[in-house]
């Protein structure tokens, strides 16, 4: 099989940032963009804990679909799988520099949630599969990491093939 084009990054020279990692048109024509939203450096930091980004995801998902002009762009908010971050899936051609307000937005939303656990949305054996595998405290303090070390000046530019 082919490697697929995220794994030919270097991830060894990978700063954080927020990156374009694909472009992809559907058959009708729009085009789907997705970002690598990446809070750790990879392979250098701590990663976050999957905890930490379980309830960063239900933060995050429930801030963008209820943002008054991104809402209806707003096709997916995930973690990876690796834990150095997310991906967003946003509808449109857009560039990094496009959603940084909004990447502003979502973090300081999350930095400042209130709270404890069971204050998170959907953290209900109904809502969620696994609803106390959350760390609301972790998610908090990555957030404000991002928002003020690695939001005011992202890398947008993954690293040059050597
Ligand atoms: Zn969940």
């Amino acid at each position: 099989m082919k490697k697929i084009p995220s794994f030919t990054i270097d991830h060894n020279r990978l700063e954080r940032g927020v990156y374009v990692s694909r472009r992809d048109f559907t058959p009708s024509g729009d085009c789907l963009t997705t970002f690598d939203v990446r809070m750790t450096l990879p392979n250098r930091q701590k990663a976050i804990t999957p905890q930490a980004l379980h309830a960063m995801e239900h933060l995050a998902a429930t801030f963008l679909r209820n943002h008054p002009v991104w809402a209806p762009k707003v096709v997916y908010w995930g973690p990876m799988g690796c834990c150095t971050g997310n991906y967003l899936i946003l509808q449109g051609e857009l560039v990094s520099n496009d959603i940084i307000g909004l990447l502003r937005e979502t973090f300081a939303f999350i930095a400042t949630y209130p709270g404890t656990e069971a204050d998170i949305p959907g953290a209900t054996p109904r809502d969620c599969g696994n609803y106390t595998f959350m760390d609301l405290d972790a998610a908090r303090h990555a957030a404000r990491i991002y928002l003020e070390e690695v939001l005011p000046d992202p890398a947008t530019v993954y690293p040059a093939e050597e």
